[in-house]
């Protein structure tokens, strides 16, 4: 623990006398610590794209002005840098829009059914791409929680494309909505909701931290994939905004199992 002590001394009608304040600031300390390590990290995602643009465009200025092959491959190379900054941007906006709202409870009315195969449908291009097939399998035609419709499709393609971008050479992935054996407390008043893939599976030392903010496995794979490191940051404080939870287990050569607990009105 830290604490901060302060001294000062006070005349009472007994003679003199001291007050020593000790204020156990351990919470402040770490909290500006996160900060600190937060604001370093994204200049650092931020600085790595822009080093980047800044050495081609010198590069287009000057040795390869005249060069119309190598113009080509440097705007190709400039796009992809110049869109993982747009990336990292629009997930720093929504992770600091969710935090924003941690203690606004959502107030909508989601189908849950309708949203998975919505995802699934969006999802589809990528999944083309990547030879994977999305199969759905819900237990309940229909299926309703108060949330934000938003944010709950942000989980759930969040979810989805790390299992066909990371999970790819499992082939498929498989989505699920169910009621769940795993809360007791909601007595079956609540929804899970499941991402599996069958691909390499995550070693379980990493799998605590996955939730912070930058965290990767493996970076060079993630940023080769276009990752910012902050997808699974906002699916957790968007579940926690719904006061639901989240289970991740993986088996080394299986694959990912990510499950969502949500309660039900
Ligand atoms: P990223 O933008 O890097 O994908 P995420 O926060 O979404 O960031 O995920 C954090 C890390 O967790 C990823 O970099 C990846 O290493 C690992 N990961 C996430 N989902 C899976 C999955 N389905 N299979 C294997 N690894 C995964």
């Amino acid at each position: 623990s830290t604490f901060e002590v302060t001294c000062s001394y006070v005349d009472t009608p007994l003679g003199q006398g001291a007050v020593v304040v000790f204020q156990d600031v351990t919470m402040l300390t770490q909290a500006e610590q996160m900060r600190r390590d937060f604001v370093a990290n994204v200049s650092h995602e931020l600085r790595t794209p822009l080093t980047a643009l800044i050495g081609f465009i010198e590069t287009l200025r000057g040795p390869a002005k005249d060069d119309a092959n190598a113009r080509e491959r440097f705007l190709e190379i400039m796009a992809r840098e110049a869109g993982r900054m747009e990336r990292l941007v629009k997930d720093l906006l929504s992770l600091s829009q969710v935090e924003g709202e941690a203690r606004m409870r959502p107030t909508e009315r989601v189908e849950l059914a309708g949203l998975m195969r919505s995802v699934a449908g969006a999802l589809a291009p990528l999944a083309r791409d990547a030879e994977v097939e999305i199969e759905i399998e819900t237990a309940v035609p229909e299926i309703h929680v108060q949330g934000d419709p938003d944010q709950l499709r942000q989980v759930l393609t969040n979810l989805v494309e790390n299992a066909i971008k990371y999970g790819r050479s499992g082939k498929r992935v498989s989505l699920g909505l169910s009621a769940p054996e795993e809360m007791p407390e909601l007595q079956g008043q609540g929804v899970a909701l499941v991402v599996r893939d069958y691909g390499p599976g995550i070693d379980e030392i990493h799998i605590p931290r996955l939730t912070e903010r930058f965290y990767r496995v493996d970076s060079h794979r993630s940023r080769e994939m276009g990752g910012t490191g902050l997808g699974l940051a906002i699916v957790k404080h968007i579940v926690t905004r719904h006061r639901g939870r989240m289970r991740i287990s993986s088996t080394l050569g299986e694959g990912t199992s990510i499950r969502i607990l949500l309660p039900v009105d």
